[in-house]
């Protein structure tokens, strides 16, 4: 293994009527002037929002301001918008009520209210936080580990780019889950939440560290579960038990639990920001397409960790075949197993074609290289996106 520290300063606190329990006295801990976040109005529809006035409005001298709207790929000038709010109303608490999406621009919008300049200097490294307001979190969607991570995912539309950049100061400070408030979202976003999870996962399992066995296992078991539970879970939205098993899942599957001290990859995770950045597709549903292409091309250097998926997770027999012809049969099953629970399998059910490519494949790279399990270059990655359209 490498060497590391970890930290994680997020209290979770997990299961029925949370919000109703919990809500009010963490908050109340940390300020009185909320900015309450949210997103396109689900949380009207399920209920949830009035349930958040109502335990908020328990804290003596509460003020609320709301941002609404915070679109699926947040937007900076929606963090821009909640920058200013905080700013003319003085305000000292964020609460992020829904996704990803709306947890993401929320982490931006509380280091952006205390810096200076254009908050997209974070997004880009040119700057680094120091200090951030105090955010909580009613997590609504399971997918991205949002809710206990440093990280956030901002697009830039006028730059048609799409980054992450992960801080100590964007954690927040609690995330309540629920799993009623995950009962309403569609099939079609339950899927991409499912997609996102066991990508964060394969992400970390194609390390470049050695002797890392619990951590392959304890993402193995992660898979494991999330494919024995997704399609029962897509049968029945409303079971408590399958929500409770893919939230909690998805929060395991990218709380860096899993990259303890190893050196992780996140090249498909690059690919995947650079078509959202160009093309606004769900960012679940454009994993699901460029995963097996990812893992076609690693195959042909480097089959083996394909291959030991296939064993551990697909319960591939090894008798007779070579680590090649086990890896692509992993890649058949992963391909399968998608396709079933209704995951796109190709670019163009976005309606995507290859006239934007060049820009995809500039936004992909950073620098020289994404990922480390095999670096991928300019000319990978066009592979990559030619052969998912
Ligand atoms: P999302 O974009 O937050 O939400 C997707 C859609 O689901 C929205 O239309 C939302 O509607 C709806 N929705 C959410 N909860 C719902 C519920 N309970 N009932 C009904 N509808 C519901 O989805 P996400 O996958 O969680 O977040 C995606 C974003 O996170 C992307 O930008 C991605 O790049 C980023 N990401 C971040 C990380 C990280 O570590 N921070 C990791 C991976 C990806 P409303 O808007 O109406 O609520
Ligand atoms: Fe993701």
């Amino acid at each position: 293994m490498e060497n590391f520290q970890y930290v994680n300063p997020t209290k979770l606190i997990f299961g029925r009527n949370q919000v109703n329990d919990s809500l009010a006295g963490e908050v109340e801990a940390y300020g009185t002037r909320v900015l309450l976040v949210y997103g396109g109005g689900s949380i009207k529809k399920n209920g949830l929002y009035e349930l958040v006035l109502e335990q908020l409005n328990l804290i003596s001298n509460v003020q609320i301001v709301e941002l609404s709207g915070v679109e699926p790929n947040p937007r900076l000038s929606t963090v821009n918008k909640g920058i200013q709010l905080i700013k003319e109303n003085q305000l000292d608490f964020i609460l992020a009520v829904g996704g990803g999406s709306v947890i993401d621009c929320a982490k931006a919008i509380s280091v952006g209210a205390h810096y200076d300049g254009d908050v997209w200097d974070f997004v880009t490294g040119k700057a680094a936080p120091s200090s951030s307001i105090p955010l909580g979190t009613i997590l609504t969607m399971a997918a991205t580990g949002s809710e206990m991570n440093g990280n956030s995912v901002i697009t830039n539309w006028d730059e048609r780019d799409k980054r992450a950049f992960s801080s100590i100061h964007t954690y927040p400070k609690f995330s309540i889950l629920d799993p009623q408030n995950t009962f309403s979202i569609p099939a079609d976003q339950t899927v991409y939440g499912i997609v996102d999870l066991m990508s964060h996962v394969l992400e970390q399992y194609f390390h470049v560290s050695e002797n890392a066995p619990v951590q392959e296992r304890f993402g193995e078991s992660i898979l494991k579960t999330t494919i024995e539970t997704a399609p029962k879970l897509l049968e029945s939205p409303e079971s408590y038990a399958y929500r409770e098993v893919i939230m909690l899942n998805a929060t395991f599957a990218l709380n860096n639990m899993l990259s303890m001290g190893v050196k992780t990859d996140w090249a498909t995770h690059m690919i995947e920001h650079a078509v959202s950045a160009v093309h606004d597709i769900p960012h679940g549903g454009g994993l699901a397409i460029l995963f097996p292409h990812w893992m076609e091309l690693v195959s042909e250097t480097k089959p083996e960790r394909v291959a030991q998926l296939g064993i551990r997770v697909f319960e591939l027999d090894p008798a007779n075949k070579n680590t090649r012809e086990l890896a692509y049969e992993t890649i058949q099953k992963l391909k399968e197993f998608w396709k079933t629970i209704g995951a796109p399998t190709k670019l163009s059910d976005y309606g995507i074609d290859n006239k934007e490519i060049d820009l995809m494949v500039k936004r992909s790279i950073v620098n020289k290289t994404i990922g480390n399990y095999v670096p991928l270059g300019e000319n990978e990655v066009r592979q990559i996106l030619e052969r998912a359209l």
